[in-house]
């Protein structure tokens, strides 16, 4: 088929191919530097309880307002931060971030910061946490590690092995984006994660009527419940939805239909005018 569409095809393939690598090498450059001009800022996603509808918890979701490109997806940088390892520096710049952050929240306000498999697999990378927790005072109980599927594909030994480390510190691990990555359940059974948080791809496909979906929701769902832990739908964007996936049985809902990432101060003042709304 190549051959078929001949020269055409050869000249314009290899000039955007060269482009991509071009603008991949100079977003690596600016990456390099992002973390030392303060070009980061973390975002704060709530969580809510699915029956009672109150915020539980906050995801930090990272933001990079690069000078050189503008605002970056996430799903354009984290990748290549996690190739450059430079994940490592920003990913400490992150849990110290969102721990100072969550510290002011009401004593029972947990936050999530997600963490990539290049950070597991630096020897005593569970050491950062414990000096992010003790240096901004944040009680390791309201801090919740997400990791994916994908950890485990490199060095799961030792993947297992800082995660461990983290639970024995207290803190909790959710299992993000569960059912698109590499599944296996062995893993499931070796590790208390506290959380499994459904993928939004399967909200979705639930909520357009895919029995598929609605099946590997309703088998996650009971996995979850029979090993004890929770579950939460994510990118929940309106009220069917929210109502699907809580007549599902899913403990916990995050998405657009109860709140946007938002900066810091706005989930701060969230949090100050849920608190006066429940004083009676
Ligand atoms: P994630 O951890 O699964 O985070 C949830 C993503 O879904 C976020 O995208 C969030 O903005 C988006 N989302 C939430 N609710 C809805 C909804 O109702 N509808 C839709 N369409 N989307 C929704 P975001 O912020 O672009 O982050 C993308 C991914 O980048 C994250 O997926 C996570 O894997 C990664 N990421 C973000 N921040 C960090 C970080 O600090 N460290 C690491 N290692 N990865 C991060
Ligand atoms: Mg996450
Ligand atoms: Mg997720
Ligand atoms: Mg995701």
């Amino acid at each position: 088929r190549a051959k078929a569409t001949g020269g055409a095809a050869h000249r314009t393939y290899v000039p955007s191919l060269h482009a991509d690598a071009e603008e991949r090498r100079q977003l690596e450059v600016s990456l390099r530097h992002a973390l030392e001009r303060k070009e980061f800022r973390l975002n704060f996603q709530p969580v809510v309880h699915a029956m009672r509808e109150n915020v539980v918890s906050f995801e930090a979701l990272l933001r990079w307002h690069s000078a050189d490109h503008g605002v970056v997806s996430p799903a354009k940088f984290i990748p290549l931060a996690e190739e450059t390892r430079l994940i490592v520096p920003i990913g400490n710049w992150v849990l110290y971030e969102a721990c100072r952050e969550a510290v002011n929240w009401p004593s029972q306000m947990r936050v999530a910061v997600n963490v990539s498999g290049e950070q597991l697999l630096v020897p005593d990378f569970s050491r950062n946490v414990a000096d992010a927790l003790i240096a901004t005072g944040l009680p390791p109980e309201r801090l919740e590690i997400e990791v994916t599927e994908s950890i485990f594909l490199r060095d799961p030994a030792m993947a297992r092995q800082s995660l461990q480390e983290i639970l024995a510190l207290g803190c909790s691990i959710a299992l993000d984006d569960f059912g698109t990555g590499y599944s296996s359940l062995g893993y499931i059974r070796n590790l208390s994660f506290s959380t499994i948080k459904i993928d939004r791809s399967f909200v979705q496909g639930a909520a357009q009527n895919n029995p598929e979906s609605l099946a590997i929701i309703r088998a996650v769902v009971a996995m979850a419940q029979s090993l004890g832990m929770n579950t939460t739908a994510e990118g929940v964007e309106n009220a069917d939805e929210a109502a699907m996936v809580r007549e599902l049985g899913c403990s916990k809902i995050q998405g657009y239909h109860f709140g946007r990432p938002m900066e810091a101060e706005d989930a701060a003042r969230l949090l100050s005018r849920l608190k006066h709304s429940t004083v009676i």
